[in-house]
């Protein structure tokens, strides 16, 4: 790995993979997502040219998406069977690999921020339901009223899902969980990722997105990982474990290890995405769907936000 270039900082971010298309997204949607990109970034940005930690970063940059109501993380989250937001975010500090997680969270404004907490005012990695709520509220953290989450559109997706009546989550229609990853000037890594989860899931369905090492990971040693799509899939592979693994004993590239792992989830059946970054300011994006929300900014001045797959 070579050494991180001072004052060299990287940040990528999703808002997502899916089948977006130029014919299932309208002019305005695809405008309205770009914007959302270009704001996550804009918060991220402020903070790494300023000197700031990748923590700090990716923290700014999901609250930004989770604010969105357009995005599939707080706010505009998915609905599960019963008609709730349930929301997971993980955090996680390549210098140090100290992280935090929770699962099912319900009340908490910013679920990215209560993953931060878990992981630096509690000793454990993963909280989960009432338990996650009980425990913001004594970090103080913002509580909102659930109804805060909710938006008509993704009631309207639940209803579509039900009406279909294939008891069975939204594998097809288009994700939306938010993620990013980023370099800081002092050469550390901080990956986070948030997510309302799938339309339709049940029985306390939990995703990859709060499993350390599945939908999360972030080393100094290899790179951080954000990933998003069907969870299932990414939990059997630990796909962002074992493409920091790669990175770090096999010594492959970004781009090469992503792409060794999702011949296997491929071949597997599951789809998705993830963002990487590597301590020397290097980033790289793979999908295996047609599109995923995703941008990019670098100390260099290098700016990117594309969805579709044939946007380079
Ligand atoms: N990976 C998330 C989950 O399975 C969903 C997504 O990425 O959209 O919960």
């Amino acid at each position: 790995m070579p050494a991180n270039v001072p004052g060299t900082w990287t940040l990528a971010i999703h808002g997502g993979a899916g089948s977006m298309s130029r014919q299932n997204l309208s002019a305005a949607e695809d405008a309205i997502a770009r914007a959302g990109l270009a704001a996550a970034l804009d918060a991220g940005v402020a903070i790494l040219e300023q000197g700031g930690s990748a923590l700090d970063a990716v923290e700014a940059a999901v609250k930004v998406l989770e604010d969105d109501p357009h995005f599939n993380a707080g706010r505009g989250s998915v609905f599960t069977y019963e008609g709730r937001n349930e929301m997971d975010a993980a955090i996680m500090d390549g210098a140090t690999r100290a992280a935090g997680s929770v699962a099912q969270s319900t009340r908490t404004r910013n679920p990215v921020t209560l993953a931060r907490a878990v992981m630096t005012a509690s000793p454990h990695v993963l909280l989960s339901g009432e338990g996650a709520d009980a425990f913001s509220v004594e970090q103080h953290l913002e509580q909102v009223d659930p109804a805060w989450f909710a938006t008509p559109e993704r009631l309207r997706q639940l209803e579509e899902l039900k009406n279909r009546r294939s008891g069975h989550f939204d594998i097809d229609m288009k994700y939306g969980t938010v993620g990013a990853v980023a370099t800081d000037a002092q050469g550390h890594v901080a990956a986070a990722t948030s997510t309302g989860g799938l339309t339709g899931k049940r029985w306390g369905r939990i995703g990859d997105t709060p499993l350390i090492g599945a939908g999360t990971y972030a080393d100094d040693r290899a790179c951080a990982v954000s990933a998003t799509g069907a969870g299932e899939y990414f939990i059997r592979i630990g796909v962002a474990h074992e493409i920091a693994a790669r990175v770090r004993l096999q010594k492959e590239a970004l781009e090469q290890a992503a792409a060794t792992v999702f011949s296997e989830l491929t071949e597997m059946g599951g789809v998705g995405g993830v963002i990487l970054c590597a301590p020397d300011g290097q980033h790289a994006w793979l999908f295996n769907t047609p599109a995923m929300y995703r941008g990019s900014a670098s100390a260099d001045g290098a700016r990117r936000i594309a969805i579709y797959g044939d946007e380079g």
